[in-house]
């Protein structure tokens, strides 16, 4: 079993510190988690994943291999949307009839990444209902007020999903809660399932140490923004941040799984360039093909959910990928079968702009949460 070290190693090092590490079961996690167990008592480390209920059985099976192979708890936190369900089965209820006889104004949205300077925003269009673009803002467009019988009728089918109460997987349930899926530009699926449930995790873990190191697997050569990161941060309250293969490179990362006879995760030998959601919403093109071939039936579920988020949804359609249709078109033109259809072809890039065309992470999340 290579160098994972035993309680009597461990009585050579330094105590005190707890480690938590997060872990998306990618590679660069598991790097983190087996550095950790080279500098720090074993009973001193815990891991945390956040499971987001769009994942790969492999995933489970590969944490409970590296539970038993490392000898370090994994705690597995899934997000509890029932709250939130209950409420907004109420504002459904209560406020939709109104709303949706009112209807709504359209928007301006911002669609590129931060760092890019956005400048002024267009003017109104002529035409609100309409989908445009202009540079790198799209007008997301006004909803036409409704008749009683269309508003009635789409408040009794949303409220037809939520009575049935929550389904218990939190990525379904956060989308039918949104009435949307996430995307690149409002990417919640982040905040809700990674995010908050590892961050009130520290929290509680702090206030059982006093304060903990929380080890991020991030490296500076995966994008810009985590070039930018600092490798060791004090963010007060107990909390240090840590990030210690920062400097990284990939291959130095698969080293450290063969100095310690550890497998990396094994959708990387089937085809998988990265680990995280099956699919993630920011996947490649290449990506999308690749699942399509080897794990066709988590397509068949996520076609499924886009009929139910739309049932919840105020405009009667969703898409897990960003659709180039209309309110109207959206759904026949940017389902989850067109986007496999359109992966399998050389030409059309455009056509779902927003889908990533370059092989930067997919999950924004500094925090090692998603590959
Ligand atoms: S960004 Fe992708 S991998 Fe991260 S939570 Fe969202 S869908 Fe999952």
């Amino acid at each position: 079993m290579g160098t994972i070290r035993t309680p009597a190693d461990d009585a050579t090092l330094p105590n005190a510190t707890h480690i938590l590490v997060s872990n998306s079961s990618g590679k660069d996690s598991t790097a983190t988690l087996l550095l950790a167990t080279e500098q720090h008592p074993l009973e001193n480390i815990s891991s945390v994943f956040c499971d987001t209920g769009n994942e790969h059985p492999l995933v489970y099976e590969y944490l409970r291999y590296l539970e038993d192979a490392i000898r370090v708890p994994i705690k597995v936190l899934r997000q509890d949307f029932t709250g939130w369900w209950w409420h907004r089965h109420g504002y459904v209820r209560d406020k939709w009839p109104e709303k949706l006889r009112k209807g709504g104004t359209g928007r301006w949205a911002w669609n590129a990444p931060k760092e890019v300077d956005p400048g002024e925003k267009p003017a109104k269009p002529l035409d609100i209902y309409t989908t445009q673009q202009i540079g790198h803002w799209k007008w997301k467009p006004a909803q036409r007020p409704m008749s009683d019988i269309e508003a009635d009728d789409i408040v009794a089918r949303t409220l037809a999903v939520f009575d049935k109460g929550p389904t218990g997987n939190p990525y379904l349930d956060m989308c039918i809660i949104k009435g949307r899926f996430p995307s690149r530009t409002r990417q919640f699926c982040t905040e809700f399932l990674k995010t908050k449930p590892a961050t009130e995790y520290a929290l509680e873990l702090i206030e059982q140490y006093g304060a903990i190191e929380s080890w991020q697997g991030v490296r500076a050569d995966e994008s810009r923004n985590r070039a930018n990161l600092a490798e060791r941060e004090d963010v007060g309250g107990g909390l240090t941040i840590v990030r210690p293969i920062h400097k990284w490179t990939a291959e130095m990362v698969f080293e450290q799984h063969r100095k310690h006879g550890i497998k990396p995760n094994p959708l990387y030998s089937m085809g998988m360039g990265r680990v995280g959601c099956m699919p993630c919403i920011n996947a490649s093109k290449d990506e999308v093909l690749e699942i399509s071939k080897r794990f066709p039936e988590h397509f068949d579920r996520i076609e499924e959910w886009e009929l139910l988020v739309g049932e919840a949804s105020k405009r009667r359609n969703a898409t897990f990928f960003p659709s180039p249709g209309d309110n109207d078109t959206a759904m026949e033109r940017g389902n989850v079968r067109q986007v496999i259809k359109w992966s399998k072809t050389s030409r059309g890039g455009n056509q779902y702009d927003f889908i990533r065309q370059d092989d930067s992470p997919a999950c924004s999340s500094s925090y090692g949460l998603c590959e």
